[in-house]
């Protein structure tokens, strides 16, 4: 026998796909070649592999070997084939029994003494697998938790070459998964510590209940990064399949926690506003990582002080917040994340930002102007909730002392009610929150609002206060104030509300 075939899985974004890796090996002049379309990290495959191979103690074969992974027209990236490059090359020299592997998915990276490495996306590598039909793989023992998380796969780890070879001939076992981790997963932070803003704690939870994206202004100290950070304390825990794409998003990236659980929370990330692009955008070099706007997918993607960003940068965010997907331009095709967030803006009044507030400002208006004129357009037209924060004075910091604020979990009871009222109202459309509701479903009957209470709505589009997507942005804030406040339909009230809301004009 000199030829043999084991299973492994590439990944091409997120998505796993399970890849043949065979080995050929005939008489002539000792080589290794590799064929498949392997990037630079497989060419280094073969030198690592053939180290480990001697360094474990086996026999060089000394033939020409040809390595292929098929499907030949999938990019393959990474060092994930290493192990199972090593298997089907030993397997083809005859040292391992024939047909032992078959059916198995084999992951993980060998280090030169033949240690096996944990590697990155092993999570959505197991979930293709299990897709595909197999239901056993072995996983380096450093992503064995994780891979434990896919339902309905046999996982055994594994520490080294050398341990495969002796499980393979029959004289020796894999290791066990470590066991998951039964603590609780630690609170994150609560809207109970939100001293006053009542305003803005109304704005977060009509963002909460109808998925509607915000912009928070005010001085620094004001409460704008504290209020953001706490959205995610409100919204409803992630499902099932949302929470197997968030902490596969986090495995690609090499962030997943160790504890070897599915994240069930929402996601917050808040990139700095110097950022690079791939940190927000996400890329780099071999298997690409995913950055902030994808592990904010099903989460909230929080931009503080927006008008220090690049303009390119917001330029390139636009695109992704439109279609809720980051297309990555590759040496071998493109890479797909996907990229569906709720998005928090934050932005001090002027670039001098004086914490008491705008009368002590000291920037020229000229300045002033420029500063703001880079929040508008593309970013800005994508917000359906503007909030005006004001400086909290100390009387407020003091009487907040002794009336507890009302806690996240309040808070997150009244948006779950608010969001199955929407869910069951545009079910036959399949939508699931206002914000996904389409304008023109909205203009029409049943769901069309009478005249007599859209006065102010039409008003305010004559005279350019709102544009038409701003319109349709003020339609699904009324509805969702009204889902919060558990009637049928908006009345004048609401969508009086509801632009107060969207233009930041407020009173209340
Ligand atoms: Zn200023």
């Amino acid at each position: 026998m000199s030829y043999a075939r084991v299973l492994c899985v590439g990944l091409v974004g997120v998505t796993g796909h399970v890849v043949e890796v065979e080995a050929d090996l005939s008489p002539g002049l000792p080589a290794v070649v590799l064929t498949g379309l392997p990037d630079t990290a497989l060419h280094e495959a073969r030198d690592r592999v053939r180290a480990a191979v001697v360094n474990s103690g086996q026999p060089w074969p000394n033939r020409r070997i040809t390595v292929n992974l098929l499907p030949a027209a999938l990019p393959k990236q990474g060092s994930g084939f290493d192990l199972a490059i090593a298997a089907s090359l030993l397997a083809g020299a005859g040292e391992l029994p024939a047909g032992a592997l078959d059916g198995v998915v084999i992951i993980g990276e060998l280090g030169l003494d033949g240690a096996v490495r944990p590697v990155r996306g092993v999570l959505p590598m197991v979930a293709a697998a299990v897709r595909a039909g197999v239901t056993r793989v072995i996983v380096p023992v450093g992503n064995a938790r994780e891979a434990t998380v896919v339902p309905g796969v046999t996982v055994r780890a594994i520490d080294s070459l050398h341990r495969l070879v002796d499980f393979v001939r029959g004289g020796g076992a894999l290791l066990d998964p470590p066991g998951r981790d039964r603590t609780p997963p630690a609170a994150g932070p609560d809207l109970a510590d939100v001293a006053g803003q009542e305003l803005a704690r109304y704005a977060l939870e009509v963002a909460a209940a109808g998925g509607h994206h915000l912009a928070l202004f005010g001085p620094p100290g004001a409460g704008k990064t504290m209020l953001a950070e706490r959205l995610p304390s409100i919204l409803p825990e992630l499902d099932d399949a949302a929470a197997l794409e968030v902490t596969a998003l986090q495995s690609v990236a090499g962030v997943l926690p160790p504890d070897g659980r599915l994240i069930r929370r929402p996601p917050f990330q808040a990139p700095h506003h110097s950022a690079t692009m791939a940190a927000l955008i996400g890329g780099g070099s071999g298997l690409a990582r995913p950055g902030a706007l994808s592990l904010a997918h099903r989460g909230v993607l929080f931009l503080d002080e927006v008008p220090e960003m690049a303009t390119a940068t917001l330029q390139a965010l636009r695109q992704p917040l439109e279609t809720g997907r980051v297309v990555l331009g590759r040496a071998r095709g493109s890479t797909e994340f996907p990229a569906r967030v709720q998005l928090v803006l934050a932005a001090n009044p002027c670039p001098c930002a004086s914490p008491a507030g705008d009368q002590f400002c000291t920037c020229p208006p000229p300045v002033r102007r420029r500063y703001l004129a880079k929040l508008s357009g593309p970013l800005l037209d994508r917000i359906d909730i503007t909030v005006t924060l004001k400086p909290l004075s100390a009387a407020q910091l003091l009487t907040s002392g002794s009336a507890p604020a009302t806690p996240s979990a309040a808070v997150a009871a009244r948006v779950a009610a608010a969001r199955s009222a929407a869910a069951e109202r545009w079910s036959a459309g399949g939508w699931r929150i206002n914000a996904e509701v389409p304008g023109p479903q909205l203009r029409r009957p049943p769901w069309r609002l009478p005249p007599s209470d859209t006065t102010g709505l039409r008003r305010a589009l004559d005279r350019g206060l709102l544009s038409a997507r701003g319109f349709d942005r003020v339609l699904r804030l009324a509805w969702t104030i009204a889902d919060l406040d558990g009637r049928d339909r908006p009345g004048r009230a609401d969508v009086e509300e509801a632009i107060q809301l969207r233009t930041g004009e407020t009173t209340k």
